[in-house]
C-alpha cells in the first residue's frame, strides 16, 4: 500500500506524493516540507496540546521512515491577545515572559521524545516579513485600513479575485455576507468577518508594538503563520498540520492570506495536504485551559508518570479520533511498556551471548515481516491501532520463542534490529537505566564468589541481603543481573 493521509482540503484519504517530486534534500532524499502550528507561549502546554505535537512528530517520523527528507517547521506564537494580557498583568516584558514558556515547551517536547523541528521561528523575529506580506495584500486591494489604523483582510475582495474562502470548512457564504470585522484572534464560524492583519497600538498593549507603514501596532495571529511558513518553506509546500480547532478560522485565514498574496506559481496551492488532529478530551469535553480540566506534562510527572508513558498514551488512538484522558489510561500505557521492555530485555540478554557482536544486524525473515506489517499499518493514514496490534503480536510470538528456547542469539540480534526500525516511528525509546548502587553490586559479586566456593548458605544470605535493600538478583546466561524489586514484580 502506498502512503496515504486524510487531507482536510479534499475531505478524503489521498495518496501522498511530494508537491515537487524532483526536489532532493542534502542527503539525496525526496524533499518534503512540513509546517505545524506551534504553541502560544502564555503558559505551560497541557497534554491536549501535546497530543497534537506528538501527532505531528509521528507524521514526520513515518515520512522519514519511508525515505523522505523532511524539513520540519514549527512556529512559536510569541505575540497575540492572551500573551499581551498576561504580560500586562504580571508587569513583565514580552521577551522574559514568552522566553520562560518557550523553554518549558521544548523541555516538555524532549520529555515526550518528539524530534525537535528543524526551524522554530518566533513570530516577533518575523515582523518585516509579516509587514511585507500585508503590503502585498494591500497592493492587490485585498487588505484595507480601518479608521483606527488597523489593517483588515477583505473577504469580499478576495472572493471577487476568483479565490475561494471556505476551502477547509463548508461555509454558506451566500446566506452570510461578511459585513462585520473582528479584531480578536479567535472567532467562531458563525461570526464570518473580515479579520485583522495588523492591529493598531492601543494603551493596553503597553510596550508591545512595532513601527509599520500603518503606524505602531502588532500583527494578527493568522498572518504570523502565513509569513513564517512561506519565508522558511516557500509559497507552496507539502504539509500543514495542527489541531482540529485550528481548521477555522486560523488555517482558512492562512490560506486566504497566502493565496490572496498571489505568490504561488500558477496552479500551485499554498499547501497540498492539510492534516488535523482530533482533540484529547476529559470526560467528553475538550481538554482546555479555559475549562480548567487540563494536566500539564509536569502535573503527570509529579504523579509519578514518565514522558514515555504519556507519549504511549497519546499514541494509543488514531489521530482523527477523539479520546478521553484518564489516569487509568496512563496506567494501561505503563503496563504496555513493561511488556515491551521485558521482552526486549530478554532479547538483549540472549543477543549478548552471541559469539560475535554484529555491528549492524539486519532483521531476519520473521522480524522483517513484523516491520512490514507495522509500516503498512502506518501507511494507511497512520493506523496506530493496527501498528500496536502488530507490536503485541510480535511480542507474544517472541516471548513464546524465547520460552521454548527456539531463538538463537543471532536471531535475537535480528529481532532487536527490527524493533529499532519500528521504534524509529513510534519513538518509545528505552526505560531510564536503573543502576544498582556500588554496595549492592559488591554484595552480588560476593555472592558469585560464594557460589563458586560452593558456600550456598552464604550465597543465599547475600541474596536475601540484596533483596532487603530493594534489589533482586536474576541469574541469566550472561551472568547475574540486578533489577529493582518494583520493576521485577
Ligand atoms: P495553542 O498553544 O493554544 O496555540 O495550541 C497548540 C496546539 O494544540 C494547536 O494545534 C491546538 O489545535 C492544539 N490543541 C489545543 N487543545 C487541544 C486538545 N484538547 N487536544 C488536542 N490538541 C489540542
Ligand atoms: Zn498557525
Amino acid at each position: 500500500m502506498s502512503l496515504q493521509f486524510f487531507n482536510t482540503l479534499a475531505r478524503a484519504v489521498q495518496v501522498f506524493t511530494p508537491l515537487f517530486p524532483d526536489r532532493r534534500d542534502a542527503q539525496g532524499r525526496p524533499a518534503v516540507a512540513l509546517y505545524c502550528c506551534g504553541p502560544t507561549v502564555y503558559d505551560f502546554g497541557h497534554i491536549g496540546n501535546f497530543r497534537t505535537f506528538v501527532f505531528s512528530d509521528l507524521v514526520r517520523r513515518h515520512l522519514e521512515f519511508r525515505g523522505f527528507g523532511v524539513n520540519h517547521v514549527m512556529n512559536i506564537t510569541d505575540v497575540e491577545d492572551k500573551i499581551i494580557r498576561r504580560v500586562r498583568e504580571q508587569n513583565t516584558t514580552l521577551l522574559d515572559f514568552t522566553g520562560r514558556y518557550t523553554e518549558a515547551f521544548f523541555a516538555d517536547l524532549d520529555l515526550l521524545n518528539c524530534q525537535r523541528p528543524h526551524h522554530a521561528p518566533r513570530a516577533t523575529d518575523f515582523i518585516p516579513q509579516i509587514i511585507a506580506l500585508i503590503q502585498q495584500l494591500e497592493q492587490r486591494g485585498i487588505a484595507y485600513r480601518a479608521a483606527d489604523g488597523s489593517v483588515y483582510f477583505s473577504i469580499d475582495t478576495y472572493r471577487k479575485c476568483g479565490c475561494k474562502y471556505g476551502q477547509l470548512v463548508n461555509l454558506n457564504l451566500e446566506d452570510q455576507r461578511p459585513t462585520e470585522r473582528v479584531a480578536s484572534d479567535e472567532y467562531e464560524k458563525d461570526n464570518l468577518a473580515d479579520f485583522a492583519l495588523w492591529k493598531a497600538r492601543v494603551p493596553d498593549d503597553g510596550a508591545v508594538f512595532w513601527p509599520s507603514p500603518w503606524g505602531e501596532g502588532r500583527p494578527g495571529w493568522h498572518i504570523e503563520c502565513s509569513a513564517m511558513s512561506m519565508a522558511l518553506l516557500g509559497p507552496s509546500f507539502d504539509l500543514h498540520l495542527g489541531g482540529e480547532d485550528l481548521a477555522f478560522p486560523h488555517h482558512e485565514d492562512e490560506i486566504a492570506q497566502s493565496e490572496g498574496a498571489g505568490l504561488q506559481a500558477p496552479g500551485q496551492p499554498f499547501v497540498k495536504y492539510w492534516l488535523h488532529g482530533a482533540h484529547l478530551l476529559v470526560e467528553g469535553k475538550k481538554m482546555a485551559k479555559s475549562l480548567g480540566n487540563f494536566f500539564t506534562v509536569r502535573d503527570l510527572l509529579a504523579k509519578g508518570f514518565s514522558g514515555r508513558e504519556i507519549r504511549t498514551l497519546l499514541l494509543s488512538a488514531h489521530y482523527r479520533a477523539t479520546f478521553n484522558f484518564t489516569v487509568e489510561g496512563l496506567e494501561g500505557a505503563r503496563e504496555q511498556l513493561a511488556r515491551i521492555d521485558e521482552c526486549l530485555g530478554k532479547l538483549r540478554e540472549l543477543a549478548a551471548t552471541a559469539p560475535a557482536v554484529v555491528a549492524a544486524p539486519a532483521p531476519d525473515d520473521r522480524s522483517a515481516a513484523f516491520v512490514r506489517i507495522f509500516a503498512e499499518a502506518l501507511d494507511n493514514d497512520l493506523n496506530v491501532s493496527e501498528g500496536w496490534a502488530a507490536i503485541f503480536e510480535w511480542i507474544r510470538e517472541t516471548n513464546r520463542a524465547l520460552a521454548t528456547r527456539e531463538l538463537s542469539p543471532t536471531q535475537a540480534q535480528a529481532a532487536l534490529a527490527a524493533w529499532t526500525l519500528v521504534d524509529r516511528v513510534f519513538g518509545l525509546g528505552n526505560p531510564p537505566a536503573t543502576e544498582a548502587p556500588a554496595a549492592i553490586v559488591a554484595l552480588a559479586q560476593e555472592r558469585v564468589a560464594a557460589k563458586k566456593a560452593k558456600d550456598f548458605a552464604r550465597a543465599d544470605a547475600l541474596r536475601n541481603e540484596v533483596k532487603a535493600a530493594g534489589w533482586i538478583i536474576e541469574d541469566t546466561a550472561a551472568g547475574p543481573k540486578l533489577k529493582p524489586l518494583a520493576a521485577a514484580k
